[in-house]
């Protein structure tokens, strides 16, 4: 395996190639690595943090949407989460991410506020 460039950060996990596709998701358009919030290691998606992390993910909280916390595989550009949650491909190489992540956004970032006081 090469090491990635030096300006873009290690993405951990099951990779298989240079574009942070993983044994796991490997569509055309699963181009995407996320930090998680526990570690703040990338990895490319949910199951790889649960094999390989050893200690169960944390979600983002609202508040901490302003944390850049996706990678883009195609370009290593990273985008803030409110960024990610407002685009379908990347603003910098206009690479198309995979929209079906949606579905399972809740294992990445508290989609609600959590109930105050
Ligand atoms: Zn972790
Ligand atoms: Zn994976
Ligand atoms: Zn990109």
């Amino acid at each position: 395996m090469t090491p990635p460039p030096l300006d873009r950060p290690a993405v951990l996990g099951a990779v298989v190639d240079d574009m942070t596709r993983c044994v796991h998701y490997r569509g055309p358009t699963d181009i995407i690595a996320i930090r998680f919030a526990c570690c703040g290691d990338y990895y490319p998606c949910h199951r790889c943090h649960e094999e390989a992390a050893g200690h169960p993910a944390e979600q983002w909280a609202p508040e901490q949407h302003d944390t850049a916390a996706i990678l883009c595989g195609a370009c290593g550009h990273e985008l803030t989460i409110a960024e990610y949650f407002a685009v379908t491909a990347c603003p910098r190489c206009a690479a198309p991410f995979n929209e079906r992540c949606a579905l399972h956004r809740d294992l990445y970032f508290q989609t609600e506020p959590l109930a105050g006081p």
